[in-house]
């Protein structure tokens, strides 16, 4: 292999690699090197998003918890 087909290889590789194991990618990839990769990463994203929604649900949970004991103890005032 010649310097500058070494240099081109280190950029590409730098440029892009693969996202779940960081080799660096071919052309013809795109963000992952293999299937195993590709499916890897969906399931990373899928996780993440998974917990994305989780945290939304919490903080929706604790306003109502929240909503709901100050109505009670509006209710409780009146009694
Ligand atoms: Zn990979």
């Amino acid at each position: 292999m010649s310097a500058s087909s070494n240099a081109r290889a280190l950029v590409a590789g730098s440029k892009r690699e693969c996202l779940g194991c960081g080799k660096p990618l071919t052309d013809r990839q795109k963000g992952a090197c293999s299937g195993r990769c590709r499916a890897k990463l969906s399931r990373q994203r899928k996780a993440t998003s998974h917990q994305h929604r989780d945290d939304e649900l919490r903080v929706l949970a604790r306003a109502a918890r929240q909503a709901i004991e100050a109505l009670e103890r509006r209710l409780g005032d009146r009694a």
